[in-house]
């Protein structure tokens, strides 16, 4: 068998004043065709897997490009055009191929491309011809279109938010798909429209115990794969919303009535899965009300993996007006002050101004006078694959018992790691406030006595009726 993979993956958040270039790409995660290395990272699934699957079966595989930008604005048409033509034509250098696995996220968004991952399948469509077939992983924050599901063969989500089974899905969208070069299925899509969109934490009732039964659904009565796309709320485009998707083997009706089924339970708890988040006040009030341990508060309003800045000032600045500690708060990104940092070194204590730099969504600068803790030159990060993420140089500064992580690189908390490697211990503070929506959960929920979601302003507002929504078609619940 010959297999073509490559993965071109961002979420554009179309309500972020930060623009998607070139550079954006370079600094997360960008190899030219034949130069992935010999690792898991969370953006190339589909090319791990069939990289695995190759050397077990003896499949002639083709690599080629990967890039990754981090979640922000949408994507220059110019950045956008050049990665997409690099992606077509390592395509065109490995036909011809029997199978095409793609990672995309299906939440890209490029200047004169609401729909970069239709666009992309259509054309490796067209270079590709009806006869091989064409796979896709995709991020559930997706907005699912008819151009994607015409133009490819089938197409799997990640199932957990926090996204932890990004590997599993991928060998089971790689074998599946050889599955049908093989003659073995026959996968037809069936596709409901739930006419609204929700946030689905799957660490939680009702969404854990769906997705499990959903998952038992799988690899039975003419059923190969079921994926929910929860949708992006900050992705302004048509498409946006949330989705089921079904691929029956050659069983459209059947397909098309779970699809119905599953769409109906989803619209039926919708009222349990909007989110009411409190303001920062509330949020701190709750948390120091928590007698005992570690309380995580999550500023998923400024997450950079939602296309947040990562470097708003709504949180620290009441925790430092209210005179909150021992607190830590990361990962914050500012360049300048970790610049800064950097000169003064380890010991140093200095008045700086930090954060709220990117636009009004980021807050004031906090001015304060800062003790630099400590220093790391290109610091890793744990992720949820296992992979290590780049946060650049970072610093640990402290203020009146409240230590801020600073980061060169724009990333959302993670790993732990975040704060230990800097010496801030976790068990040692009160509170840790970290930039993240949810998949901080997965490593920094074990430790928490509560774990606490905040709704302070940004640019990934939990509340979307802040949003001025000009592309996305409405009403869709709770959206009027
Ligand atoms: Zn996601």
């Amino acid at each position: 068998m010959r297999v073509f993979a490559a993965c071109l993956v961002t979420e554009t958040n179309t309500f972020s004043p930060l623009p998607t270039g070139l550079a954006s790409f370079r600094d997360r995660g960008y190899f030219p065709g034949g130069t992935y290395p010999d690792h898991m990272l969370f953006y190339a699934g589909p090319l791990w897997a069939a990289r695995q699957r190759a050397k077990e079966r003896g499949w002639v595989l083709s690599e080629g490009m990967v890039a990754s930008a981090q979640p922000a604005g949408a994507t220059t048409r110019a950045a956008y055009e050049e990665l997409r033509e690099e992606l077509l034509n390592d395509l065109k250098r490995a036909m011809p191929v029997d199978l095409v696995v793609l990672g995309l996220h299906g939440a890209m968004v490029a200047h004169g491309y609401p729909d970069c991952e239709g666009d992309i399948l259509s054309r490796v469509r067209a270079i590709v011809g009806s006869r091989t077939v064409i796979g896709v992983e995709l991020d559930p924050h997706c907005h699912l279109s008819d151009a994607m599901i015409a133009n490819s063969d089938l197409m799997i989500c990640f199932k957990e938010y926090p996204h932890t089974d990004v590997a599993e899905r991928a060998f089971e969208l790689v074998d599946l798909c050889a599955a049908q070069v093989e003659g073995k299925i026959h996968p037809v899509a069936s596709m409901v429209d739930c006419e609204m969109i929700v946030t689905m934490h799957t660490t939680r009732q009702p969404v854990r115990g769906f997705v499990d039964r959903i998952q038992k659904l799988e690899g039975k009565d003419g059923i190969l794969s079921i994926s929910i796309a929860h949708g992006f709320a900050w992705g302004d485009t048509p498409d946006m919303g949330t989705k089921v998707l079904v691929y029956s083997d050659a069983d459209k009706s059947s397909g098309d009535q779970l699809a119905r089924k599953l769409a109906d339970e989803l619209i039926g708890m919708r009222e349990q899965l909007q989110a009411h988040y409190p303001d920062v006040d509330t949020a701190l009030d709750q948390a120091l009300s928590v007698e005992q341990g570690l309380v995580v508060m999550a500023d998923s309003a400024d997450n950079p993996g939602g296309g947040g800045a990562g470097d708003s000032t709504f949180v620290l600045r009441r925790v430092l007006d209210r005179g909150v500690s021992p607190v830590a708060l990361g990962p914050l990104w500012d360049p300048v002050a970790v610049r800064i940092a950097f000169d003064a070194g380890i010991g140093a204590t200095l008045p700086m101004r930090v954060g709220g730099k990117t636009g009004p969504t980021s807050g004031a600068p906090v001015d304060a006078e800062w003790e630099v803790m400590a220093l790391m030159r290109n610091m890793q990060m744990s992720s949820l694959s296992g992979g290590a993420i780049g946060l650049g140089d970072c610093a640990c500064i402290r203020t009146n018992g409240v230590s801020v992580l600073l980061t060169t690189l724009r990333n959302q908390a993670l790993g732990t790691d975040l704060f230990t490697q800097l010496g801030c211990i976790l068990g040692d503070q009160r509170i840790v406030v970290v930039k993240s929506s949810q998949h901080f959960h997965a490593a920094f929920a074990p430790l928490a006595s509560a774990v606490i979601y905040v709704s302070a302003p940004g640019s990934v507002p939990i509340d979307l009726s802040t949003l001025e929504y000009k592309n996305a078609r409405l009403p869709k619940w709770p959206l009027k």
